[in-house]
């Protein structure tokens, strides 16, 4: 018990506790790992009001030595990059050269976002009327709250935090209850930085409590959301009686669309690659496969292997795995059901297919499922686990129509040589991002958006940046 952390809410540059806890465990193996404080409606409001009494003094600052704070932040995130990295692993269930990955870019993301200091802009428009002159400003929206997926959690701190500081806000981030230490950790390096007091803070909790306080509160101006469609509906109906604006980046069901004329291997090593990565629990990886019927048995066999081939167990004691656990029990369920009732539905199993024996984490063997057609739970349905449902097609039309059915919208694949068909897949896939023979992993300077259920605007880059903030445009007569 004794050396088990209890951590505490940042607020205001302080730690404060709570009598409420919640437990964090690793789901390789169940270890209770640490206790994180649930934040209630009078912590919520503490973080809120240092927020909003820090933001003012904050935007005044000039962009550039806020930017020099985000690099500080960076610094000491590559400082302590190994420590952080096991933290991710132990606490998530990431494999230790994917847990390096994510901290390293969050220090790299910090250092980009930090270079929009000298590249914030307004416009200056023509006016209809003699010796005026329009001015449209970019300014701050005010207190940004920050509530984060556990999938990326470490990332996602920055991918907030970043954008919303160098324009002049301040935030409120509630990490997910899965995987909050990471997230209380950097809050611990952040206040070892010059950082001014309020600019940043962390409460800890539940969705249901802290999470809903937060979304719900009207002094709030930017919810900016990332996690699943039923988490963002609901955030939505809380925004509802404030108006409060919203940022929501939500689930997806990416289609890897592979044609007959494909380089099959490398077709097989991204899509594998995709649905293996973070155990299948990434919003933008490989969820669904069209592949041209000419190929199909070719290329079912040679994902079947590479599947199979997977190396998986417990991260946290093993370093050399291409995948851990699911994150927890209610995940595991959940894929588990969704392979039963695919079969059910007459799917067949290529391979993999059950629940792993593998001690008390919550492992799923590496899955390929043939026979599956459009109506599928398992075609339509987030899976969210390293289980591949492929589907056979005529032909590009028929794929791209396919691909399009969905009520998910955020990334999509084409595995090609032709370059007709690939354009032709990028003009008609309904996306917000399309990869052309390869698989996921957004850039920091694109935009990373989906259409439909998958979310209202995006991150990343220079749209991603000015979503957090407002246009002001100014008339002013001579
Ligand atoms: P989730 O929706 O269960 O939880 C996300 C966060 O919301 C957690 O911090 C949780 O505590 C909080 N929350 C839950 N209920 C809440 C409520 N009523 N009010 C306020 N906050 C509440 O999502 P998750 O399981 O952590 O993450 C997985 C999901 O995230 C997947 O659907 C995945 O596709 C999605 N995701 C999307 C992106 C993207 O960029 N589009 C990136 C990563 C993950």
């Amino acid at each position: 018990m004794s050396d088990i952390t209890t951590y505490q809410h940042y607020i205001d540059n302080a730690f404060v506790g709570s009598d409420n806890l919640v437990e964090v465990r690793n789901p390789a193996n169940a270890d209770l790992l640490a206790r994180i404080p649930e934040a209630g409606n009078e912590q919520v409001e503490r973080a809120i009001a240092a927020a909003r009494a820090a933001q003012k003094g904050w935007a005044a600052k000039p962009a550039i030595e806020r930017a020099g704070y985000l690099r500080q932040i960076a610094a000491k995130v590559r400082a302590n990059a190994p420590r952080l990295a096991r933290i991710i692993t132990v606490e998530g269930g990431k494999v230790p050269a994917l847990a390096e990955v994510e901290v390293n870019f969050t220090a790299d993301y910090l250092d980009y976002m930090a270079e929009w200091a000298r590249r914030l802009e307004g416009e200056v428009l023509t006016s209809d009327r003699a010796g005026e002159h329009i001015f449209l400003l970019r300014k701050p929206l005010g207190v940004v709250a920050g509530i984060l997926p556990w999938n990326f959690p470490f990332f996602l701190i920055a991918r907030k935090m970043a954008p919303a500081l160098i324009t002049g806000n301040t935030i409120v981030i509630k990490p997910s209850e899965e995987t909050p230490i990471n997230c209380f950790e950097f809050a611990k390096l952040v206040a070892e930085t010059d950082l001014p007091r309020g600019v940043f803070n962390v409460v800890g909790g539940t969705g249901a409590g802290a999470g809903s306080a937060l979304t719900s509160h009207a002094g709030v101006d930017l919810i900016s959301f990332t996690g699943s469609v039923g988490t963002g509906s609901r955030i939505m109906a809380a925004a509802a009686p404030n108006i409060t604006k919203l940022n929501l980046e939500l689930g997806g069901k990416a289609p890897a669309i592979v044609l007959a004329d494909a380089d099959l291997d490398l077709a097989v090593t991204a899509i594998t690659a995709s649905r293996v990565i973070n155990t299948g629990q990434v919003c933008n990886c490989a969820e669904r496969v069209y592949v041209e019927r000419k190929v199909a048995d070719q290329f079912i066999d040679k994902i079947a292997s590479a599947m199979a081939a997977t190396r998986y167990g417990d991260p946290s004691v093993e370093s050399d795995l291409d995948m851990g656990p699911l994150i927890n029990q209610a995940g595991l369920d959940k894929v588990a059901q969704m392979v039963r009732t695919a079969v059910e539905q007459g799917a067949q199993v290529i391979t993999g297919g059950a629940v792993a024996d593998k001690g008390k984490g919550f492992h799923y063997q590496p899955t390929v499922l043939a026979g599956c057609a459009t109506d599928m739970e398992i075609m339509r349905k987030e899976i969210f686990g390293p289980v591949l449902p492929i589907q056979i097609v005529d032909d590009l039309d028929e794929a791209i129509a396919r691909a399009n059915d969905s009520e998910y919208g955020l990334t999509s694949s084409i595995y090609t040589r032709n370059l007709s068909a690939a354009l032709k897949a990028s003009r008609e896939l309904d996306f917000g991002e399309t990869y052309i023979n390869r698989e996921n992993f957004e850039a920091m300077q694109g935009f990373h958006a989906g259409t439909r259920k998958s979310g209202i605007g995006g991150a990343d880059g220079k749209h991603g940046l000015y979503e957090y903030t407002h246009t002001h445009v100014v008339y002013a007569q001579e």
